[in-house]
């Protein structure tokens, strides 16, 4: 095991699930999303389920989702019975995006049989389902018992590429798969016409504000001819992560919100993907923020952006914190990423 290996797992080590109920999904809501040019309605549903195998054996430094997992494995009645309870809030929204804090197609996560009862039920109503899987789940044989079983009109996989550096990806998120291993997955999905959403990750712990803006506009770059749809993820600090550890030392700062602006402009000149950004704690302490005074406007104008891809919605927006914003993109690499968050900091 590498360092940040052991490190990453030294988290779940002594850590002791929550109890939880089994039996209900961990959260679903219904939200807008954008389907043949369309603005639609999406039913979100995120299944509890033993948790991501990766997370299990060493996880990324990121992700916390194994605080809402169960950590251990569920039957399949229990799924179902999950499945069905999201069900009573469902009405018959276009899109469905099932989620479960790790991979959809992992069988010990979520058996086979289970995965096939949940697309075919949902396969009646919706005229596009998306999971997430790691690429290790994507096999043909996985794909061809999805694509016999649901001749969907849209069946999109979402994949936590995070960047298509392997360095970074090995060394500051350990991802535990390569690049190669995403281009395999994503072309094997285009060859069975299944849709690519590809997860790219603004701000890894270890990477200044400027290095990682650059990681994610080459990753845009290098990924133009693989996905569909290109989702930008800023780091927010989960609990039980070494992006916390490292945010409770004054060690780390989410990105800014003027970063995520930045990539998305850029990044529409870069590839015809649809791009877009949910931004998770946006606006609070330990998501992505700017100075507390033009972040709702700012939020907004990019949530306007990942409906229509105008970035026109982004040009009157301005704040006097864009110098600060600057400041920190050109003195960082100079301050080894130390730079002081102004909105904690109450001396
Ligand atoms: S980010 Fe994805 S792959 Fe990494 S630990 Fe979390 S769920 Fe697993
Ligand atoms: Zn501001």
């Amino acid at each position: 095991m590498s360092e940040i290996t052991t490190f990453c797992h030294s988290f779940k080590k002594d850590f002791i699930a929550r109890p939880q109920n089994p039996q209900r999904p961990v959260h679903c809501w219904s939200e807008k999303d954008v389907l043949d040019g369309k603005i639609v309605d999406a039913y979100v549903i995120i299944l509890r389920t033993r948790g991501c195998s990766w997370a299990l054996s060493s996880g990324c430094t990121m992700c916390g989702y194994f605080n809402d997992s169960m950590l251990t494995t569920l039957s399949e009645e229990d799924l179902l019975t999950q499945f069905g309870v999201a069900l009573q809030g469902y009405k018959n929204e276009k899109i469905v995006k099932l989620f479960t804090s790790g991979s959809f197609l992992d069988p010990s996560e979520i058996p086979v049989r289970v995965q096939q009862q949940i697309l075919s039920t949902l396969n009646d109503t919706a005229d596009k389902i998306s999971v997430e899987s790691r690429p290790e789940y994507i096999t043909k044989k996985n794909v061809q018992a999805i694509q016999e079983k649901i001749p969907l009109k849209y069946f999109e996989v979402g994949i936590g590429l995070e960047t298509s550096n392997d360095l970074v990806r090995e060394k500051t998120i350990n991802k535990g798969f390569t690049f190669q291993d995403y281009i395999t997955a994503a072309t094997l999905l285009r060859q069975h016409k299944i849709g690519v959403k590809t997860y790219v990750l603004l701000k890894p712990p270890f990477l200044t504000e400027q290095e990682s803006l650059n990681d994610c506009i080459t990753t845009a770059k290098d990924t133009a001819s693989y996905t569909d749809l290109l989702s930008l993820n800023p780091t927010n600090i989960q609990r039980h992560t070494v992006v916390e550890y490292l945010w409770n030392r004054n060690q780390y700062r989410p990105p800014w919100l003027w970063s995520i602006v930045e990539f998305l402009q850029q990044s529409k000149r870069l590839t015809d993907a649809f791009v877009k950004c949910d931004v998770v704690g946006g606006g609070n302490i330990r998501g992505a923020h700017n100075c507390g005074v033009c972040d709702r406007r700012v939020l907004h104008a990019i949530e306007e952006f990942s409906l229509t891809q105008n970035t026109e919605v982004f040009r009157d927006l301005s704040c006097d914190c864009q110098e600060q914003w600057h400041d920190q993109l050109d003195l960082e690499n100079l301050s080894f990423g130390s730079l002081v968050d102004f909105a904690r900091w109450n001396p």
